[in-house]
């Protein structure tokens, strides 16, 4: 790649992980896709996988990105069977935006792994539905 991807738009911290300018425990790593742990860990096992792309949300994915985003999940899914956490289960989910709880406006892949985890993901009853 000629060029730096910070040199492109929607710059985060997920950006300068993918150009090395600040260190990660990286995992894994391909022509579309970084995955890396995260580095306040919520579960046993806990590693983001993100598209080298820059997108922002969920909303923000485009036509084009379908394939890219279903990259990640089979990224996901390598990183399961080679950690050894696939066959006992774990969450692969995306945040988005505030109520989504999301902080990093690249979108990121959450793979949490090696307890069981609850369902919902909240405390407080829903009021309506
Ligand atoms: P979210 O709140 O869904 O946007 O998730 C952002 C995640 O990025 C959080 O779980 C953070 O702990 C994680 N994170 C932020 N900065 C770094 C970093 N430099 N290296 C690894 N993970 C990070």
């Amino acid at each position: 790649m000629s060029e730096s991807i910070s040199q492109t738009t929607n710059e985060t911290i997920f950006t300068k992980i993918i150009n090395k300018e600040i260190p990660a425990d990286i995992l894994y790593e391909d022509e579309l896709a970084l995955a890396f742990s995260d580095i306040n860990p919520q579960a046993p096992i806990h590693f983001l996988v993100i598209p080298k792309k820059p997108i922002t949300t969920i909303n923000a994915i485009q036509e084009e990105d379908k394939a890219l985003v279903g990259h990640l999940y089979w990224v996901a899914a390598k990183l399961a069977e080679k950690h050894g956490f696939a066959k006992d289960g774990y969450r692969a989910v995306m945040n988005c935006n505030e109520n989504g709880g999301q902080t990093v406006y690249h979108i990121h892949l959450h793979v949490l792994a090696g307890k069981a985890m609850g369902w919902p993901p909240y405390q407080d009853k829903l009021k309506t539905l």
